[in-house]
């Protein structure tokens, strides 16, 4: 792609949180953006798990990102896959032979799953990361159900019944409650030969306590409420295998056609691409302006980066914190144009959330730690709050109305395929 530009040019590789914050924030500044996707749609991560739980429909946490831009002229928007960076000629290279000249590049690639080892897992034990994901196991669990209801062998029966989920992150413990919701309240009147209640929802955790990261006794409170909806919490045993008929965890094997991955991350392969340090997690180790080491014209930000936040432990992989580092590159963009520098970027930890079924919520603020369903307004509020655009956040309030009030959920449609096809 020849250039003309008088104006500095800007390539802004990713438009997750932390790419599409960077590129609002050049709103007004003399520079011209170009910003590349692989998908043609920013999505709201954190609400994944409620489109693969028939929750919410996936227009209702995803955007195409042109429109999102469509008042910028400024920006100009990419559709394709980067597949790496020629740093002495300032060229992001796309993987179809295209060349995109930059003086600024900001890589904002995140992150994807992470099998510690045993990619051979993946078709077994999905996990949740894009639009695709969330219908694959919203088209899995759907079909468990299906399946059970004409299953006459009692113990295939019990394995199409069974869910597993492995790792009690925030997205482990809200799918595993959102599942015991489905099949103790939203289904069991529209089955006739099985009793949906009768499901088995298994979250399992190599780690001694699920929501890790949060305080002790927001944990404990998780743990209990996810008792309380039945489900079934192991903990400190690892999943030694995965495979097309259950897992092994402890030494023992369980039975089950749907497991779901909610373990690990790694960052994506913008450390690879620049030759640049990178953690266990391939995570690129960058410098205190998010700029890449021995590239001061190169910043990363978001999930496919680490650095330490101001309690030396390393910024959290979230949004809040995508966007952040977002915000900041923008100001040093800004700021260099005119000559001026900035102190280092400085993480302010907002808190965490996480939901524990259709009326539960965890909440740390540090000081202040809430939980039940007070914690569930607030995290329901700021989730609406964070959403883009009056028509979706009206639309996930009402589907979060009904699921409240009537327990049904809206999106149980099978996809991508007839009954006669494999899961
Ligand atoms: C299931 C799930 C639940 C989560 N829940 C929460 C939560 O409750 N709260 C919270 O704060 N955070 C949550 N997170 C984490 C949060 O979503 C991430 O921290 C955040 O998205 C990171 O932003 P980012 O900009 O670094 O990356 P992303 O938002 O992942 O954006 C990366 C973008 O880069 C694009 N891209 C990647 N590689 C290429 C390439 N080679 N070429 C072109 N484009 C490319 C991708 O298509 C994507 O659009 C959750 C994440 C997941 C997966």
């Amino acid at each position: 792609m020849a250039s003309s530009s008088k104006h500095h040019r800007v390539v802004i590789v990713g438009a997750g949180f932390g790419g599409l914050e960077a590129t609002y924030r050049l709103a007004g500044v003399p520079v011209e953006i170009t910003l590349i996707d692989r998908r043609n749609h920013h999505l709201f991560q954190p609400l994944l798990y409620q489109v693969a739980t028939a929750s919410l429909a996936t227009s209702e946490i995803a955007w195409p990102i042109r429109y999102l831009l469509r008042a910028r002229p400024d920006v100009t928007t990419l559709f394709a896959n980067v597949s790496g960076v020629d740093a002495g000629g300032k060229h992001a290279l796309l993987e179809d032979g295209e060349n995109i000249p930059y003086d600024t590049l900001v890589l904002a690639t995140g992150a994807r799953h992470a099998y510690f080892g045993h990619d051979e897992w993946e078709p077994f034990a999905p996990g949740l990361k894009t639009l695709e994901d969330a219908t694959t196991l919203r088209r899995r669990i759907l079909i468990a159900f299906e399946r059970a209801e004409r299953e006459t062998d009692p113990a295939r029966r019990a394995a199409l019944l069974t869910f597993v989920i492995i790792g009690a992150g925030p997205t482990g413990v809200e799918l595993a409650g959102t599942i015991a919701d489905l099949a103790r309240d939203t289904l069991p009147r529209d089955f006739r030969h099985i009793d949906t209640r009768m499901a088995r929802v298994v979250l399992i955790e190599a780690g001694p306590r699920v929501l890790a990261g949060f305080a002790d006794d927001l944990s404990s409170y998780a743990l209990h409420s996810l008792q309380s909806l039945g489900v079934e919490v192991i903990l400190g045993e690892a999943v030694t295998e995965c495979s097309a008929d259950g897992v092994v965890h402890g030494g023992k094997k369980l039975d089950a056609r749907t497991i779901i991955w909610a373990a690990g991350v790694r960052a994506s392969r913008a450390a690879e691409w620049l030759n640049a340090p990178a953690d266990r997690s391939d995570r690129l180790k960058v410098e205190p302006d998010l700029t890449v080491p021995g590239h001061p014209d190169i910043f990363a930000i978001g999930d496919t980066t680490t650095i330490a936040g101001p309690d030396g432990h390393p910024v959290p992989g979230i949004a809040p914190a995508a966007k952040q580092e977002g915000k900041y590159v923008a100001d040093v963009i800004k700021a260099r144009l005119q000559g001026r520098k900035l102190p280092p970027f400085r993480y302010r930890h907002a808190g965490s959330l996480a939901q524990i079924g259709k009326r539960l919520a965890v909440i740390d603020f540090g000081r202040i730690k809430l939980r039940g369903a007070i914690a569930w307004w607030i995290w329901g509020i700021a989730h609406i709050y964070f959403l883009i655009g009056l028509r979706n956040r009206l639309s996930v309030a009402l589907s979060w109305l009904w699921i409240y009030v009537r327990n049904q959920r809206a999106s149980r449609l099978i996809t991508q395929g007839s009954s006669k096809v494999a899961s």
